[in-house]
């Protein structure tokens, strides 16, 4: 994961240019299912889109707002970009939601960032570990996980939001993101590539073989979605309540490690309807050793890599193909 996270480092300070005088590049062989990327506007065709990809099968995105500006919209990646935006956290492993909300005092808490925060670890662990058997279910990985980590000296963390019973949607949509991973592998997977993390083809299978053994486990997830919050919540993990709706209008992809992107000080700099998705992919490679149970480097890499792939396909099962990636290295 280290050479991975090198190598995105390698990619994004080393290609950007050459990628912005070719903005489509990687999206020829891709059945375009979301809007032109001209739509999201032309400062902004640098970075690449889910709907490069065929990803993004969600409603969250530029292209489905009518109330932002496009210059301020470009202005606010390149400063993402440019790394502006982070600050410093203590954690080394995602504790908090990838989430562009805040709560009600317009504050985050400043943690690295997953897909469903701790969830990002406990859907990580279960479809990049050792193959478990199926008495297992997500309430018990849940759990499980929490202490691991509290053991290993880790803060834990989940959320919900003011207006739903299962306020993060990673976790609300948990099984749909592991069908998503199960049927679109390749096209989840090209675009972790295109982030300088390569996933072999026997990573690639057995990720998908513990999805769909998952998904015909009669069972596994839990009907009452939020029972997944409250039960890691009692065991440990703090608890944000986020407000109002979905703002994001890109995914800020920071790996520089030690830090979060401060989304407070986005909406204080463009106003409150600027918001990103943040994901720490610093924090992942700590987060699949500490929770490797099996102990060999070959699992580690592999927990690493599901954590990655739940996190995209996270971003697009809630996203929108105009969704743009910003690398920040
Ligand atoms: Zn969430």
């Amino acid at each position: 994961m280290f050479e991975s996270l090198k190598n995105l480092l390698k990619h994004f300070t080393g290609n950007q240019e050459a990628e912005s005088a070719v903005p489509a590049a990687s999206s020829q062989q891709s059945t375009p299912a979301a809007p032109a990327p001209q739509a999201v506007g032309k400062s902004s065709t640098q970075y690449h889109t889910l709907g490069e990809f065929n990803l993004g099968l969600g409603t969250i995105g530029p292209a489905n707002r009518k109330d932002i500006d496009q210059k301020v919209l470009g202005d606010m990646y390149q400063a993402v970009a440019s790394g502006k935006f982070n600050i410093p956290v203590s954690g080394v492993v995602p504790e908090i939601c990838v989430d562009g909300r805040t709560d009600k005092d317009g504050k985050r808490k400043e943690a690295p960032s997953a897909a469903g925060g701790t969830l990002s670890i406990v859907y990580g662990s279960d479809l990049g570990g050792t193959p478990t058997a199926n008495d297992i279910d997500e309430m018990q990985l849940t759990k499980r996980i929490i202490n691991t980590l509290k053991e290993k000296g880790h803060s834990t963390g989940v959320h919900g939001d003011d207006h739903s019973s299962c306020g993060c949607g990673a976790c609300a949509k948990a099984k749909t993101i592991y069908q998503h991973i199960a049927e679109r592998i390749n096209d989840i997977a090209a675009l972790a590539s295109q982030l300088g993390i390569d996933l072999t083809e026997v990573e690639k299978s057995s990720i998908v073989r513990q999805a769909k053994n998952r998904l015909s486990q009669s069972d596994f997830f839990a009907e009452d979605r939020a029972a997944i919050l409250r039960a890691a919540q009692e065991n440990g993990a703090i608890f944000e309540e986020l407000i109002g709706a979905h703002n994001e209008l890109g995914i800020a992809l920071n790996t520089k490690p030690g830090t979060t992107v401060d989304r407070s000080a986005i909406r204080a700099k463009y106003g409150p309807q600027y918001d990103m998705f943040v994901v720490d992919a610093w924090a992942f490679a700590t987060a699949a050793n500490d929770i490797n149970s099996n102990g060999s480097d070959e699992y580690a890499q592999r927990i690493a890599n599901a954590i990655t792939l739940q996190n995209v396909a996270t971003a697009s099962v809630l996203g929108h193909g105009s969704l743009s990636i910003i690398p920040i290295g």
